[in-house]
C-alpha cells in the first residue's frame, strides 16, 4: 500500500478522472501516494469521514453532493471558501481538518493560459449561480475583479451571490440579471470573459447554455464543462474565443496537490498529460 493516501468523496464518482491526474502528479514528484475514489451515500458520510481519518488519509477532494457537509465537518475553512459556502479540498493535519476551495484558482489559471488575462481589474460575467459559480466568482472578487455580473435562471440565487460578493469586495461592481433580460447583450459586449457555469451541456442532447444570438464575435468564453458542448461549437462558429473546462479541472487539481504536498512547483505538465489521456479514454 502507498505510504500516503488521498481520495475523492462523491456520489456518484466513478466517472472521475482525478485519480489518473493526481497519481501522475505523485509519480512525477517522486511521492509514494495513492488517490482513491470514495463513493459514499450522503447518509454514510460521517462514518466514511471517521474511516479516512482512522486510515490516516492526508487529504481529499470532495464533489457533489458532499461539499456543504464537508465544509460543516471541517475544523477550519479558508475565508474565501467560507464566504462562498463551497469547499472541494481538505487537508488532514493529524485529525484537524482544514478545508479549501481550489475552483477559483483553477478558473483563474485557465483564463491566464488561454487568454493571457489576469483577474485583477477584469470584468467577468458568470452564467449560473450554483456551487461552481459561487466558488469562482467570490474568489475572483477577492482577487480584485473590477466588475462581476451574474446571470441565472433563478434570480434570487444570483441576488444572494451578489450580496456575498459585495461583502467580500465592496469596490467590485456587481450586477445580476435573468437570462432573458434585454440588457444582457449590452453587458456581454463590455466584459473580458464569460464563464458558463450552469450544468447545461453535461449531456450530449442538452440545448445551448447561452442563447446563440448573444454570441458576438471576439467574445471570450470559458465553458466549465470539460467535454464538447453546443456552446463551444456554436461559439467557435460565431467567432468567439472558446475554451472548455479542462484547464480549470487541471488547475483546481494542481492547487489541491500543492496544498497537500507543499510543493512550490507541482508537476503541472505530467498532470495535464494524464488528465487529457484519461478524458480521451473515458
Ligand atoms: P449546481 O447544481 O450547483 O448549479 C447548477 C447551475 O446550473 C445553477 O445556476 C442552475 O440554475 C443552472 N441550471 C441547471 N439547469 C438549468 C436549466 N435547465 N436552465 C437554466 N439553468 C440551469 O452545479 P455546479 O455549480 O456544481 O456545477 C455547474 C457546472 O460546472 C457543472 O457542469 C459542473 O460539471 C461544472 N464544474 C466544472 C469544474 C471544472 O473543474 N471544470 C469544477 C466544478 C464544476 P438555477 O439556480 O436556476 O437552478
Amino acid at each position: 500500500m502507498a505510504t500516503q493516501r488521498y481520495g475523492l468523496f462523491g456520489w456518484p464518482v466513478k466517472h472521475s478522472v482525478s485519480p489518473q491526474m493526481q497519481e501522475a502528479g505523485f509519480r512525477a514528484a517522486g511521492i509514494d501516494a495513492s488517490y482513491e475514489l470514495i463513493e459514499v451515500h450522503p447518509d454514510e458520510l460521517s462514518e466514511r469521514l471517521a474511516w479516512v481519518k482512522a486510515e490516516g488519509f492526508r487529504g481529499w477532494n470532495t464533489t457533489v453532493p458532499h461539499k456543504p457537509a464537508m465544509m460543516a465537518a471541517a475544523d477550519q475553512v479558508e475565508p474565501t471558501a467560507q464566504a462562498a459556502g463551497s469547499v472541494n479540498t481538505v487537508i488532514n493535519r493529524d485529525g484537524f481538518l482544514e478545508a479549501h476551495s481550489t475552483d477559483g484558482y483553477g478558473l483563474a489559471m485557465s483564463i491566464r493560459e488561454s487568454f493571457d488575462l489576469e483577474i485583477s481589474g477584469g470584468a467577468f460575467l458568470f452564467w449560473g449561480a450554483g456551487g461552481a459559480a459561487r466558488a469562482t466568482s467570490v474568489y475572483f472578487a477577492g482577487r480584485g475583479a473590477a466588475a462581476i455580473t451574474i446571470v441565472n435562471r433563478t434570480l434570487s440565487k444570483a441576488e444572494d451571490l451578489a450580496r456575498v460578493i459585495r461583502g467580500v469586495a465592496p469596490a467590485c461592481r456587481v450586477r445580476v440579471y435573468s437570462p432573458a433580460a434585454a440588457a444582457v447583450k449590452e453587458v456581454l459586449g463590455g466584459v473580458d470573459v464569460v464563464v458558463q457555469a450552469t450544468s447545461i451541456g453535461l449531456h450530449a442532447d442538452d440545448p445551448i447554455a447561452i442563447p446563440a444570438d448573444l454570441l458576438i464575435p471576439g467574445l471570450r468564453i470559458v465553458d466549465m464543462i470539460y467535454r464538447p458542448t453546443r456552446l463551444l461549437r456554436r461559439g467557435a462558429e460565431a467567432g468567439c474565443r472558446v475554451v472548455d473546462g479542462k484547464g480549470m479541472l487541471l488547475h483546481q487539481g494542481v492547487r489541491s496537490f500543492q496544498l497537500w504536498t507543499g510543493l512550490a512547483e507541482p508537476p503541472v505538465e505530467a498532470m495535464r498529460t494524464a488528465l487529457h489521456r484519461a478524458l480521451e479514454e473515458n
